[in-house]
């Protein structure tokens, strides 16, 4: 383990890439206050916990370590379908590349750190509560074993915020693979300069998708990788419940992890419709809505890469058009496929019959208002014989035991269920319990929350709550944002 004080981070990103980095710092934590830190992501990127806790300085970017050249990421975007050309890290800043014990490069980053020049409006900070819910939702999907930027710790700052009302301040260190996204690129093609978006193309292939170097057109592949990254992930996510709330062009990852967490939420009814987001009015970005969305994304990343497909501008957009398509199979390939082994299907079942299956469960449990999580683990025991506990969740109970009968003549394997339907997730009614509870100074909702979410296919005494949706009066009202 590394002391943090001689802690190497790399800046290969501000070095090959000088036009998309500010470098800048952060502005002072009067009264650092250490609020949670992950021990076990600390023990993985090399860093010892008490060195960490002993000086806050690494983790609110007060005394980054020497050498290290902490940068604000300069992007664009395209927000609620407008494209604003210049966005970046209003209030974040990455500090630099960590190397993790398997040798791979990991951004160490901030956020709620202070203002930097692409600020705009923003105050550069972040309160409490938002920079925990990042930290909860983020690890939960970790341990869901969906891709994700990761949460190290959160320190509040001393600092005040203004919102609707005061709210202390945090800054939240997280961790990912890298933060490129499809907004890097839409920032470097608006630019004009081809240099610019090749150098950054080739940064991403290095760091990402090494093999597509060695494809016959690098560039084409590149982006086919990151086609099938994102449509992979939105399986994941829609296999789960999640709803992350604003996929903007410059929320999405080069590396098909989940980025932002901001308005996201896991669904209690199953409803496509679900939006958590107060300013989200049209429901662009509704549960059942963000493969169209992703696929809509992709294309904008497919703008940015024209120049590097093809000499012929008309040609590369054949190109691109045609590796988009594949977002469409691959999304929903990886989607049945997840539900198979949601419903625990053995893999002689052919997919004629699957399909139609999971179908019209699907249909059975929007019809219902379905809890989503918990009708699927209660799948389990109905797997076993006992079809009671799923049977208790639905409205059309002839539908529901026709809809079982067809599923269990085909040998659904419970135990293979329970390995893939979660217990516990995060419940936007214990979410907001655990916040508001931090924001006042009593950490215990949250470490409870946090037990219950980093291990969710373990099925826990005392933890009953976690397995439920809260009332239907909460979940009326219920915004993230
Ligand atoms: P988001 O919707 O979280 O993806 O943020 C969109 C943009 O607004 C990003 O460029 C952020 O850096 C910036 N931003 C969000 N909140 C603030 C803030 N309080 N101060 C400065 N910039 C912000
Ligand atoms: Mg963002
Ligand atoms: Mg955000």
């Amino acid at each position: 383990v590394t002391p943090v004080s001689t802690l190497v981070l790399g800046h290969r990103f501000a070095d090959a890439l000088p036009e998309l980095a500010l470098p800048w710092q952060a502005e002072e934590a009067p009264e650092p206050r250490l609020l949670v830190l992950n021990e076990s992501l600390a023990s993985e990127l090399g860093l010892d916990a008490d060195a960490l806790r002993a000086d806050l300085g690494l983790l609110t970017g007060t005394t980054p370590p020497e050498g290290a050249t902490p940068v604000a990421q300069v992007y664009a975007g395209h927000q609620f379908g407008g494209f604003s050309p210049r966005l970046g890290d209003g209030r974040a800043l990455l500090l630099g590349e960590l190397t993790d014990a398997e040798g791979g490069h990991r951004d160490l980053h901030l956020k709620g750190s202070g203002r930097t020049p692409l600020a705009r409006g923003g105050d550069g900070l972040a309160a409490v509560g938002p920079m925990l819910r990042e930290y909860v939702i983020s690890e939960a999907m970790h341990a869901l074993g969906i891709p994700t930027t990761r949460s190290l710790a959160v320190v509040a700052t001393g600092r005040p915020v203004r919102r609707e009302t005061v709210l202390p301040g945090a800054v939240l260190a997280r961790v990912a693979s890298s933060h490129l996204r499809v907004g890097s690129f839409q920032y470097a093609a608006a630019s004009g300069d081809v240099d610019l978006t090749r150098r950054l193309a080739d940064h991403a292939i290095a760091r990402h998708h090494p093999e597509a170097a060695d494809a016959e057109a690098p560039y084409r592949a590149f982006y086919e990788a990151v086609v099938a990254a994102q449509a992979d992930l939105v399986a994941r996510w829609m296999l789960v419940g999640f709803v992350h709330g604003v996929m903007n062009t410059d929320n999405m990852t080069i590396s098909g992890e989940t980025i932002d967490y901001g308005p996201c939420a896991f669904l209690d009814a199953y409803d496509p419709t679900t939006v958590f987001s107060s300013i989200d009015e049209q429901g662009r970005y509704a549960f059942g809505n963000q493969p169209v969305v992703a696929e809509w994304n992709l294309a904008r990343l497919a703008e940015a890469l024209l120049p590097l497909l093809h000499d012929d501008q008309e040609q590369a957009v054949e190109l691109a058009l045609e590796s988009l398509r594949g977002f469409r199979l691959r999304y929903t390939d990886q989607w049945y496929a997840g539900l198979r082994a949601k419903l625990g299907l053995p893999a002689e079942v052919d997919d004629e019959l699957a399909r139609p299956l999971a179908d019209d469960l699907l249909a059975l449990m929007k019809e219902g208002r379905v809890d989503h999580t918990s009708f699927f683990r209660a799948l389990g025991a109905a797997a076993r014989g006992d079809a009671e506990p799923a049977r208790a969740r639905v409205l059309d109970l002839a539908a529901f035991d026709a809809w079982t009968e067809r599923w269990r003549a085909l040998g659904p394997d419970a135990d293979a269920m329970d390995r893939v339907n979660p217990v516990y997730v995060p419940r936007n009614h214990l979410v907001e319990e655990a916040l508001d509870a931090a924001t006042a100074g009593d950490l215990d909702p949250l470490t409870e929350l946090l037990d219950a979410v980093t291990a969710p296919y373990d099925e826990r005494p005392g933890l009953e709550r976690h397995a439920e949706p809260g009332s239907d009066a909460f979940a009326a009202g219920f915004r993230t944002f």
